[in-house]
């Protein structure tokens, strides 16, 4: 008998936001919590090659899309999941949508602003080239402006470019840090541990088949949750027979435009410190890449839902004339602050994507709780996002896992008024 073989509450499937910030807020409540993920849990030490292991290798974590334009989407696997190599911006919920499929998240939201850290960067953290970008967007006419961050401001360091790469100073907020909370307060985290498929019995899930060190065990509790991605939670659904679920997704394709100013000869900051979003169509920002002086400015678009999730947790995406129409009317713009910002020479990088989700949608297989159509089962994660996306999704995905505790807990949310008249 292995040592977590035990008795729990709640199995939760992936460690990343979603399944993070649900096994944090239910151990919290003296839940027992299994947390089981797939990837390891080596301390981040920002170099390249440990980067490479967690979100770099082809076929786990680069997956190759093999259609039209849509060359490589990225995800992390280590415990944290993919926040751990996010660029830690924060952007709001679209309420009204999420609202219009019997979501409310404005209270978790609120009280996630308390809780962890959410800002634009400080003026002596801001790097040049984001400077550079944001005033020749800004003369140019463009509502150009500073967007918030999950940094611990005083942990960060001036000149760092390390976010990308796991930033190893604890300044980054990641998902990593409810994980730590959640152990903290009871939970059991076991890493290598790659779930197959949900047991079902009757109408029911009773838990989850798993491998951990190439044997294969079956763990139950009375509730699961799958909080393994865009991609992940889909695959374990196919494979656990329901082949309804993982079609029809984003991916929030995005491409990297740059070139060289002869005056910029440095190339040390954070990526994405200022922005312009255009609702339904684009969010642009400078992208510095690692130690690299060129500017850079990403576009990343809304796109059309389609494709599928493979059984083996491939992926399959086309993207649509007007995805492509909106990449080319994004790069023009970031030509011409490149321009106006002294660039001579410009060009652009494959499409890349980095949010896959939409794949097991609230409205079609889950209920606004985010129970699937199983009893005593529930995803939390990219996964459940009901339409079209086009924004980075984490903030979104935390204020949904402290509201499906806060549902299995049968608490109630407090309301809005409440949480400002709260002390810190
Ligand atoms: C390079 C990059 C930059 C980004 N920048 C931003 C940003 O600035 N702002 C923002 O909001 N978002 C950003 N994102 C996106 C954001 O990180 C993700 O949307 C978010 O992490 C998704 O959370 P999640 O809970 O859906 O799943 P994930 O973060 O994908 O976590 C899922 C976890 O489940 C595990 N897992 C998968 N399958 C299994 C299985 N079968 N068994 C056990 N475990 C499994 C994985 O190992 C992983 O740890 C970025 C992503 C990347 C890759």
């Amino acid at each position: 008998m292995e040592a977590f073989q035990k008795a729990y509450d709640t199995i939760i499937v992936g460690s990343g936001p979603g399944g993070a910030t649900v096994a944090k807020e239910l151990s919290k409540k003296g839940q027992k919590v299994l947390i089981l993920e797939w990837g390891n849990n080596a301390p981040i030490k920002g170099t390249a090659p440990q980067a490479f292991g967690m979100v770099g290798i082809p076929g786990k974590n680069l997956l190759t899309t093999d259609l039209g334009r849509l060359n490589m989407l990225m995800r992390g696997t280590t415990t944290g999941g993919s926040s751990v190599f996010y660029c830690a911006t924060a952007f709001d919920p679209p309420f009204e949508m999420l609202e219009s499929h019997g979501i409310n998240i404005r209270a978790e939201i609120d009280e996630l602003k308390n809780e962890i850290p959410i800002d634009p960067l400080k003026n002596d953290l801001i790097g040049p080239m984001a400077e550079r970008i944001a005033s020749s967007a800004l003369e140019l006419g463009y509502d150009w402006q500073q967007l918030n961050k999950f940094i611990y401001q005083d942990k960060c360091k001036p000149n760092c470019w390390m976010c990308s790469l796991g930033c190893p100073h604890g300044a980054k907020w990641t998902a990593r840090n409810f994980v730590e909370e959640a152990i903290e307060h009871g939970a059991t985290l076991v890493n290598g541990a790659k779930v197959q498929s949900v047991i079902i019995d009757g109408n029911k899930a009773v838990g989850v088949k798993v491998k951990i060190k190439r044997r294969t065990y079956k763990l139950e509790a009375p509730t699961t949750i799958l909080g393994a991605g865009g991609i992940g939670s889909a695959e374990i659904l196919r494979n656990s027979g329901m082949k309804d679920v993982g079609y029809d997704l984003f991916v929030d394709p995005l491409i990297i435009v740059q070139g060289k100013a002869s005056d910029v000869k440095k190339g040390k900051e954070p990526q994405m410190q200022y922005g312009w979003h255009v609702a339904n169509e684009y969010v642009m920002t400078d992208f510095a890449m690692p130690k690299n002086p060129k500017l850079s400015i990403m576009v990343k678009i809304k796109d059309e839902l389609g494709g599928r999730i493979t059984d083996k947790g491939g992926c399959k995406k086309r993207l649509s004339e007007n995805d492509n129409k909106k990449l080319e009317k994004g790069y023009d713009h970031a030509k011409k602050i490149l321009k106006n910002a002294g660039v001579k020479k410009i060009n652009k990088s494959i499409v890349f994507a980095a949010h896959p989700g939409g794949s097991v949608k609230v409205g079609d297989f889950l209920d606004s709780d985010l129970k699937a159509k199983l009893d005593n089962l529930y995803v939390c994660d990219c996964s459940v996002v009901p339409e079209a996306w086009g924004l980075p999704p984490t903030l979104t995905i935390l204020g949904l896992g402290i509201r499906l505790a806060r549902h299995l807990l049968k608490v109630e949310t407090p309301s809005q008024e409440k949480l400002q008249s709260a002390p810190n």
